[in-house]
C-alpha cells in the first residue's frame, strides 16, 4: 500500500493538544478561521498522497544522479516539485507582501509531516526553502529580500543551508571557508562544504546558497563565523539569471537511504572566488543560521512522525493480511497477524509513539506561532522560551521515534521486511538519517540540558511542568474507566522528570561530566512524560466525541506501557557518570 496523509489525526492533534483551535478562535492570528486552515491542510494532504507518495519508491530505486557537475533527479520528481510550487505550497509562511501565504508555522507543520510521509527524498528540498525563506525576512537587507525572497516563495529557485566541512561537522568552530571583502561590498568566498542536501540538481533554474564562512580578520571559534548567500546563477539588476557563480557540485554522496535527495560536496572559489553577499552582519553568522536551523529541527522532528505514520500503515495492512498461527480458540484456519497479541502490541506502540511525538512537534509550532501572534508582551516571552526548551525534544524525541517505528514495522512484516519490494526497508534507511543530521540528537540532548533547563533561571520548565501537572490533575478527574491507571503511570512520568531536572540543575555546575552522561536520558524522559500528557489530552478531548474515544485507549497505553520506562530513566540519569568511568578500562582496551 502507498502512503495516506493522515489529516484527520493532523488536524485532530493541532487543535486538543497544541491548543490551536483556541489560539485560532481567540484571534491570534487576525481574521484566519479553522475552516480555512481545515482547506488547506487538506489539499496538502490530497497533493501528498496523490502526486508525491507514488513518486517515493521511484526515488529510492533510481536516486539521484551526479556526472561532470550536473545532477539529475529520479523520474517524476521535477515534474512533481512544478506541480507543487504552482500551487503555492513554498510560500504556507511566508510574508503575503513577498507571494507567500502568511499562515501560521502550525500549518507548515502540518504540511511538512504530510510531503516527507509521502516521500522524504523529495520533502528535503522545500524544507531547506522554507528555512532559507525565514533567515532572509528576519537577516536579509531590503536588496537581498527584493531579489530573491519572492523566486524562493514562489518556489521558482530553491535554497541551501552550507554548513558543514570536513573538519567542522557538530562543531561549528572549525568552519575554514573563507570570505574576502570585496571592492563593491560584496565578498568572494572559497572552500569546501560537505553533505549539501540538494546543493545541486535539475528541479529549479536557480539555488540559493546560504553558506557560512569565515573573515580574514574574524575571531576564532563560533564569534567568527559569518553567513553569506551565494546564488548558482548571479542574478542581474533586472531579475534575470546572468553568468554561472563560482561554486560546483564536485560529487554527491551514496547513501543508506534518501536515495532521491542528492547530497552534495560543494566547492567555492575554484576560479578566485564565489561571489556572495553578506545576510545579517559580519561575524553574527550562527545567530541568522539558527533561525534556518530551528526551522530545519522541527521540519527534521517531523520527517520521523511521517516516517513513523507510514511505517504504521503499511505494517498495519500487511498484518490485517498475512495469516500466520491460530490466535483463538483451537480449530478454524490460520489468523491474520494482526490478532496476534504481540502484533498488536508492536502496531499500537508504533501508533502511540507516532502521536505523542506528533502532539509535541505542534505544541513546539503553536509556540513559535505565539511567540510572535500572542497578545502580550509577557505571552509572547513565554511562548519563545516554550519553543526554545520544547525544539531539542522535538527534534530527538520524534527522529528516535520514527526509528523505532520504522524498526517495529519491519518486524511485523517478518522476513518480507527485510526483502525491498514491501518498502519497510527503505522506511527502515530512510528514517536512519534523521537523528544524525540538523545536529544529532546526542547534541539537541546537551543543549536540552545544558541551556534550555536553565532558561529563565529554570521559570521554563517549571511552566511545562505545572502544564502536564495540570492535565494529569484532568485525567484524574475525569473518572472515566478508560483510562485506567493512566493518571498515576503519568503522574509518576512527571515526577521523574521533576526528580531528573533537579539533579541535573545540581551537576551542571558542580559535576558537568555527570549531566553530560544523562541528557540522552533526559531527553527520553522528558519526551515519554510530555508524549503521555499529549495523548492524555487528546483522550480528554475526546470523552465528548464518541466517535474518537479509540484515543483514549491509546493514551491509557502510552502511559501504562511506555510511559513507565520514566522512572528508571530517572534513576539511571541520577547516578551520574561514576558507572561510564568504571568502564575506562574497557574504552582503553587495544583492538
Ligand atoms: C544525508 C545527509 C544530509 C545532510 N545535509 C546537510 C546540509 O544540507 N547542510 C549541512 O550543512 N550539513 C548537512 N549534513 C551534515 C550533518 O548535519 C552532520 O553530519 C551532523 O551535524 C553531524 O556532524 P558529523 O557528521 O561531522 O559528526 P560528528 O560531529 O563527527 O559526530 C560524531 C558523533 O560524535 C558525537 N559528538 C560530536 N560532538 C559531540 C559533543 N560535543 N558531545 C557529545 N557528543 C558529540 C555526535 O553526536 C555523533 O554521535 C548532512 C549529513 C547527511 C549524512
Amino acid at each position: 500500500m502507498t502512503y495516506r496523509a493522515p489529516v484527520a489525526d493532523i488536524l485532530y492533534s493541532l487543535k486538543h493538544v497544541a491548543g490551536f483551535a483556541t489560539a485560532v478562535d481567540e484571534g491570534g492570528f487576525g481574521d484566519l478561521d479553522l475552516d480555512t486552515v481545515e482547506a488547506v491542510i487538506g489539499e496538502a494532504g490530497k497533493f501528498a498522497t496523490e502526486a508525491l507518495a507514488p513518486l517515493d519508491p521511484v526515488g529510492d530505486r533510481e536516486g539521484a544522479h551526479c556526472a561532470n557537475g550536473v545532477v539529475t533527479t529520479p523520474t517524476g520528481f521535477r515534474d512533481a516539485y512544478r506541480r507543487w510550487s504552482e500551487a503555492g505550497w513554498a510560500g504556507v509562511t511566508a510574508k503575503p507582501e513577498y507571494g507567500g501565504m502568511g499562515l501560521p508555522h502550525a500549518v507548515a507543520a502540518a504540511c511538512n509531516e504530510m510531503w516527507s510521509g509521502a516521500s522524504m527524498g523529495f520533502a528535503l528540498c522545500p524544507l531547506l526553502g522554507e528555512g532559507a525563506i525565514g533567515a532572509l525576512e528576519i537577516y536579509g537587507s531590503d536588496a537581498l529580500r527584493a531579489t530573491y525572497l519572492g523566486r524562493l516563495v514562489s518556489g521558482e529557485w530553491t535554497g541551501t543551508m552550507n554548513l558543514t566541512e570536513p573538519q567542522a561537522g557538530s562543531d561549528l568552530s572549525a568552519v575554514k571557508t573563507r570570505a574576502e571583502r570585496a571592492p563593491d561590498g560584496t565578498y568572494r568566498l572559497t572552500g569546501q562544504k560537505i553533505f549539501i542536501t540538494y546543493g545541486e540538481h535539475d528541479m529549479a533554474d536557480n539555488i540559493v546558497h546560504l553558506v557560512l564562512a569565515r573573515l580574514p580578520d574574524a575571531p576564532p571559534g563560533t564569534r567568527g563565523i559569518s553567513l553569506f548567500l551565494a546564488p548558482k546563477f548571479l542574478v542581474e539588476p533586472d531579475g534575470s539569471l546572468g553568468a554561472r557563480n563560482d561554486v560546483r557540485c564536485a560529487s554527491i554522496e551514496h547513501k543508506l537511504g534518501i536515495h532521491a535527495s542528492p547530497t552534495c560536496v560543494m566547492v567555492y572559489g575554484d576560479a578566485g572566488g564565489a561571489t556572495a553577499y553578506l545576510v545579517g552582519e559580519e561575524n553574527r553568522g550562527l545567530a541568522a543560521m539558527f533561525v534556518m536551523m530551528n526551522a530545519a529541527r522541527l521540519g527534521v522532528g517531523l520527517q520521523g512522525v511521517a516516517i513513523g505514520e507510514k511505517a504504521y500503515q503499511k505494517a498495519l495492512a500487511y498484518a490485517r493480511e498475512r495469516r500466520q498461527g491460530r490466535a483463538g480458540a483451537v480449530g478454524g484456519g490460520m489468523s491474520p497477524i494482526v490478532e496476534h497479541p504481540d502484533v498488536r502490541r508492536m502496531l499500537v506502540t508504533m501508533k502511540a509513539l507516532v502521536q505523542a511525538a506528533r502532539g509535541i512537534c505542534h505544541l513546539t509550532a503553536v509556540s513559535i506561532d505565539l511567540a510572535t501572534h500572542a497578545d502580550s508582551a509577557e505571552a509572547r516571552s513565554a511562548a519563545a522560551e516554550r519553543a526554545a526548551l520544547l525544539t531539542p525534544v522535538a527534534k530527538a524525541f520524534s527522529t528516535d521515534v520514527g526509528d523505532e517505528a520504522a524498526s517495529l514495522g519491519l518486524q511485523v512484516h517478518g522476513g518480507m521486511g527485510y526483502i525491498e519490494e514491501t518498502g519497510a526497508a527503505q522506511l527502515f534507511r530512510d528514517s536512519r538519517i534523521a537523528a544524525i543530521y540538523e545536529g544529532t540528537n546526542g547534541v539537541q540532548a546537551i543543549d536540552l540540558v545544558q541551556r534550555k533547563l536553565p532558561l529563565a533561571g529554570g521559570a521554563t520548565l517549571k511552566r511545562e511542568i505545572a502544564a502536564m501537572r495540570s492535565v494529569v490533575a484532568e485525567a484524574a478527574a475525569s473518572g472515566a474507566a478508560e483510562f485506567g491507571a493512566s493518571a498515576a503511570r503519568l503522574g509518576e512520568a512527571v515526577d521523574a522528570l521533576e526528580q531528573a531536572s533537579a539533579y541535573l540543575g545540581g551537576a551542571l555546575g558542580a559535576d558537568p561530566a555527570s549531566a553530560l552522561a544523562g541528557a540522552t536520558s533526559y531527553l527520553r524522559l522528558f519526551g515519554l512524560a510530555l508524549g503521555g500528557v499529549c495523548l492524555a489530552k487528546a483522550g480528554l478531548a475526546a470523552l465528548s466525541q464518541p466517535a474518537e474515544r479509540g484515543r483514549i485507549g491509546l493514551a491509557r497505553f502510552f502511559a501504562e506501557k511506555l510511559a513507565t520506562a520514566a522512572p528508571g530513566l530517572a534513576r539511571s540519569i541520577q547516578s551520574g557518570v561514576a558507572p561510564l568511568d568504571g568502564c575506562e578500562a574497557i574504552l582503553a582496551e587495544s583492538a
